[in-house]
């Protein structure tokens, strides 16, 4: 009996010291942490953090309780430089859960904005909101329309405003009557293995070889008809549609030189084996396929008023498999994915 009753003593003094030690050492810990790390999930107020810091500014305490901390660089100094500007705390709230680092960065220059309908619009930029507002008047459209159009350029004439493309190496490369390749050549072409006079740069031109081979396996033969353009090349071809058409409907069909998708070496044209045009059936096939080898269908019927294109059922353009999957998924241009998703 009495070695019953040690033995019970003895597991409650030590479940006892054990649950001391326990909040002993949790406690100091608290203490002793002075540098707390914080998440966009902790709502801990900047105040506590902010408050012996000589960044407190102690006419904004009342307003430092209601603003949620976010672990950025100088947020305590922006913080101050929007409490200035007269934003309130539920809208820095706000701008940190929504708004990109870039966005915050300009408005941190820029007069007090109203933001209430951009919050949840990931691709707005600060410095077009004015461009967004006559958009949405003139075309009477929902804002993330005109933030997307806008976006793309498109509440200005084709061939205005015209941007010259940084990152033309990069197989997203984004080439349209926006933005401009100057005179850029790709450094990797390679010829097609079948036709040496067809050049692409090499993963496009190995997902082209596999989309022809896979095809004909459907019955679907297809060939190139133009592949890489030099911007020299693209210059005469676009010289000869103007003097036989006129500027403005060869525009509709042929890129101005520097802005043609085949300069990038990753666009090709195809036509039906055995033909000078691309078939029905074949048009089709492609238009349900190529996604799976890399390719999209760049210019299509619904889309004109974006690309600036008539319809180029023929004209592929190579992104990879997964992007070429999303943008098919997804049916947009390529021009409208570039800026809701790559950019
Ligand atoms: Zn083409």
């Amino acid at each position: 009996m009495l070695k019953k009753e040690i033995f019970i003593s003895s597991i409650i003094i030590l479940v006892i010291a054990l649950f001391s030690s326990y909040f002993y050492i949790k406690n100091n810990n608290n203490s002793t942490k002075e540098l707390k790390v914080f998440n966009m999930n902790n709502k801990e107020k900047i105040f506590s953090y902010i408050s012996n810091t000589e960044d407190y500014i102690p006419k904004y305490r009342e307003m430092y309780e209601q603003i949620n901390y976010h672990n950025e660089e100088n947020y305590n100094k922006e913080i101050n430089v929007l409490l200035n500007l007269n934003y309130t705390p539920l809208e820095i709230n706000n701008i940190y859960d929504f708004i990109k680092r870039n966005n915050i960065k300009k408005l941190l220059t820029a007069e007090k904005l109203d933001l209430t309908n951009y919050y949840n619009i990931t691709n707005f930029e600060v410095d077009k909101i004015n461009r967004y507002e006559e958009y949405v008047n003139l075309h009477n459209c929902s804002l993330d329309e005109a933030v997307l159009k806008v976006n793309i350029g498109l509440d200005h004439d084709f061939y205005t405003q015209i941007e010259s493309i940084q990152n033309n190496n990069d197989y997203t490369i984004l080439v349209n009557k926006y933005h401009s390749l100057g005179d850029y050549e790709p450094s990797d072409l390679k010829s097609l293995s079948y036709d040496k006079k067809y050049q692409l740069r090499e993963k496009a031109r190995d997902a082209f070889e596999e989309l022809v081979s896979s095809a004909k396996l459907e019955n679907v033969f297809i060939r190139p008809y133009s592949a890489y353009r030099s911007y020299k090349y693209q210059q005469s071809l676009y010289n000869t549609y103007v003097n036989r058409d006129g500027e403005k409907n060869a525009d509709t069909y042929s890129a101005r030189p520097g802005h043609s998708e085949h300069q990038t070496g990753l666009a090709v044209d195809v036509w039906s084996e055995g033909y000078n045009e691309l078939l029905n059936n074949d048009a089709i096939w492609l238009k349900e396929n190529s996604y799976k080898y890399g390719f999209i269908i760049r210019y299509t019927k619904e889309n004109e008023n974006i690309t600036g294109y008539i319809e180029e059922p023929w004209h592929l353009r190579y992104l990879g498999i997964d992007i070429a999957t999303d943008v098919y998924e997804k049916n947009l241009t390529y021009d409208e994915y570039y800026d809701l998703y790559i950019k």
